[in-house]
């Protein structure tokens, strides 16, 4: 399932440019129905802020997942793109009162409640419009999710979540309010996980939880788990496709669901991830006193992940097939911000002005990022099965 990238077409396009393979996109889709497919109170949401490109959503959403949103317009665009909202979740640490109203009014399946002071506007807002909103708390594990301190979210000092400490008491207050519909608990540990025991760790503390609320009298119909799951920036080839057999069985072993409680998942960057690459060509190879620089003509404005998290995407010369030597490179973009690097010392065969360059495994959070820093255009996107 390797990506072949189409240079003749490319010639005829403008960089820089997103290329999705969708062959790869809707194999993924495959494997993750195929690995739920024997447990039929698994529900998996899509986490829209990873990619909430339109042929993208149509896709994801045509393969049956729902949708996982953070903002009221995602939950509009959701909806657009051919999501039922009753497969729609709602999370956030600041939902806005209009961003409440429109969610109610679409009918969406849940809010993920992250305080109580949100829960009190919910049902202040359900009220006045005369109906039930279902909800989930979130609850902050305080569990370290092994990954960059910019995209944790499960511990005690991230903004996200209500702590284990207030949840009895939130229980409480909801079984008073009447137009409250108490739904189950929510958890997302963070982003990139890539060491399934922080998954583990995740079962074993929901158990316990449960246990003890069940305890106090308190039914939980459902669970869900958050996203997460991590992928391979460093081999996209050789792992196209995440390991969603070895992330679902840890929840069929580890996690002890009661009879028709349901088990959400909210997957984001797993699901997109490796499908998308950002083209860009070579503008020059300008020597310095120590190192030499390849100027692409795409920077943060189009994956601000590398200045962002310091991240490492897998950088490819499409157009230097063949070509024997290699030599170093700080490959950087054109925007005028020294943070605008996408990789220092890389190797890569002998590179020209005009060579087409891919940035791999980009297809999350990097056109959702995208901005027009610097008066650029807004980047376009282009895909394997649609010629232009
Ligand atoms: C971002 C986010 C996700 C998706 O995370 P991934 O790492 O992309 O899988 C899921 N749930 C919530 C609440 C999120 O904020």
């Amino acid at each position: 399932m390797k990506t072949v990238f189409p240079i003749e077409r490319f010639q005829h396009i403008r960089t820089p440019f997103y290329y999705y393979d969708e062959e790869l996109l809707s194999a993924t889709l495959d494997e993750i129905r195929k690995q739920v497919s024997d447990a039929p109170d698994y529900h998996v949401h899509y986490a829209i802020k990873a990619n909430a490109n339109p042929v993208i959503l149509r896709q994801i959403a045509a393969a049956g997942l729902g949708a996982d949103c953070v903002s009221g317009g995602e939950v509009g665009h959701a909806v657009a793109c051919g999501f039922d909202p009753s497969d729609i979740v709602f999370a956030g640490v600041g939902k806005s009162d209009d961003e409440i109203s429109l969610a109610l009014r679409i009918g969406i399946s849940r809010f993920n409640v992250e305080s109580i002071e949100e829960l009190e506007i919910i049902q202040q807002i359900a009220a006045g419009m005369h109906r039930t909103a279902h909800v989930a708390f979130r609850l902050n594990p305080n569990i370290d999710a092994h990954t960059h301190e910019k995209i944790t979210t499960g511990k005690a000092e991230n903004k996200f979540g209500i702590p284990a400490t207030q949840v009895a008491q939130l229980l409480q207050a909801a079984q008073n309010m009447q137009h409250i519909q108490f739904e189950g608990l929510h958890f997302h540990l963070g982003s990139q996980i890539t060491d399934l025991n922080v998954f583990k760790r995740l079962c074993q503390y929901i158990n316990t939880l449960q246990d003890r609320l069940e305890q106090e009298g308190f039914v939980l119909p459902t669970l869900n788990v958050g996203g997460g799951l991590g992928i391979s920036y460093e081999a996209p080839d050789e792992q196209p496709i995440p390991d969603f057999k070895g992330y679902f069985d840890v929840f069929k072993t580890c996690l002890h669901l009661r009879p028709h409680q349901e088990l959400h998942f909210e997957l984001g960057r797993s699901v997109v991830a490796q499908c998308g690459s950002l083209i860009s060509r070579v503008l020059y190879v300008k020597k310095g006193d120590t190192r030499d620089f390849l100027i692409l003509d795409a920077g943060f404005t189009e994956l601000i992940r590398p200045a962002m998290y310091g991240a490492l995407h897998k950088i490819e010369n499409l157009s230097s097939s063949g070509v024997q030597s290699c030599e170093e490179y700080d490959i950087v973009g054109p925007i005028c911000e020294s943070s605008d690097v996408f990789a220092t010392h890389y190797r890569l065969p002998l590179s020209h002005r005009g060579d087409f360059v891919a940035l791999r495994s980009a297809g999350a959070y990097g056109e959702a990022m995208a901005s027009t820093y610097n008066c650029r255009p807004l980047v376009r996107s282009y895909y394997s099965t649609v010629e232009e």
